[in-house]
């Protein structure tokens, strides 16, 4: 039994990354990429009920449902652990449980939010993806984890942004429904690199100067140059290596990349608006959940946020939101329109 959503599946790592694994790793390596981008590009098996488990009835409270894959590519796998129950022993289900309580967190103590759909939706993770899977993806309603390949990532439980990552894309499912191309796609792209900071930087107590601001801080092993796949607060500067290049995000408009891969470059030109957010959010100081995460959070649940809304447009909807929840006169909204003319969003 197969079954596409139609949202499409949304994977962590971009493309172009892997194309350049295959094409210049060593022949293992170059294996590894090919057949993650290979399961990537197809139809996912699903097997049983189609149907979601459980949710939660209780607010505050998630209803978290871990499977593993047993490095087989049908989903969900075999349930291993679910609400309530102790840890596990493995490392990939216990960080794929944690990680998914941290993202309920966020979204309901900063945002008063129940779950992905705002009504307690099960949270489902599958680990174990595949055989040196090299990815992880939300496919529409559940997220799932590859183990890595071991020599260049290790496996994406590893990091908890990442986690949160890829469920903000269903958060994002249930609210503006960004499209997956192009200005809009960078959008959703960034959303969850902002949401996915601000579930670690609130699991772990972080004021703004205290947070890394990187996305897939753990997910390289040392044989990579590089801290990890993106950084917000310095976008092109996560990573510099010999196999896989630099970081090509930009984080000015100036350095807008006009590219029909990856969607319109939705993993790349997703630094802008991560960069906006983090000069909001270090302009505003304290917790970055609070007043900068509060704005962004409300803009992506603004009805006039649209499918098709554009850098400019998301822009203006963070000022109309800000003024909303701060006044018009508020430091607020001052920081935020400095941190859009700071990425030459607005002038
Ligand atoms: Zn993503």
């Amino acid at each position: 039994m197969t079954d596409l959503p139609a949202a499409g599946d949304r994977h962590f790592l971009p493309p172009y990354l892997l194309e350049r694994i295959a094409s210049a790793g060593s022949s293992r390596l170059s294996e590894c990429a090919r057949h993650t981008l290979l399961a990537d590009g197809r139809f996912r098996a699903r097997a049983g009920a189609v149907a979601l488990p459980s949710g939660s009835a209780r607010r505050g409270e998630p209803a978290r449902y871990v499977y593993s894959a047993e490095q087989q590519q049908v989903l969900p796998g075999r349930l291993v652990r679910r609400e309530g129950q102790v840890d596990s022993g493995d490392p990939a289900v216990d960080e794929a449980y944690q990680g998914l309580g941290a993202t309920y967190r966020l979204f309901w103590e900063a945002f008063e939010r129940h779950s992905i759909d705002g009504d307690g939706m099960a949270l489902l993770a599958t680990v174990h993806y595949g055989q040196d899977y090299e990815n992880a993806f939300w496919d529409g309603r559940q997220m799932v984890f590859g183990d890595g390949d071991g020599e260049l990532f290790n496996r994406f439980t590893v990091a908890l942004d990442i986690i949160a990552h890829e469920l903000s894309h269903g958060v994002i499912q249930h609210e503006a429904a960004l499209a997956y191309v192009g200005q809009s796609g960078a959008l959703n792209e960034s959303l969850c690199d902002v949401f996915g900071s601000l579930a670690k930087q609130l699991e772990l107590g972080q004021r703004v100067d205290e947070a890394d601001w990187l996305i897939g801080e753990g997910l390289f092993t040392e044989q990579i140059d590089g801290r990890a796949l993106r950084s917000m607060a310095k976008p092109g500067s996560a990573y510099d290596d010999p196999l896989l290049g630099r970081d090509p995000q930009p984080g000015h408009m100036e350095a807008f990349v006009v590219t029909e891969a990856d969607n319109g470059g939705v993993h790349i030109n997703s630094g802008i608006p991560n960069r906006a957010f983090h000069l909001v959010a270090m302009a505003l100081g304290g917790h970055a959940w609070e007043r900068a995460g509060r704005i962004w959070y409300d803009t992506l649940v603004d009805p006039r946020l649209l499918q098709d809304s554009d850098f400019v447009a998301f822009a203006g909807l963070t000022l109309a939101n800000a003024e909303w929840r701060f006044g018009a006169a508020s430091v607020e909204v001052e920081a935020v329109r400095q941190g859009w003319q700071g990425v030459g969003v607005l002038s």
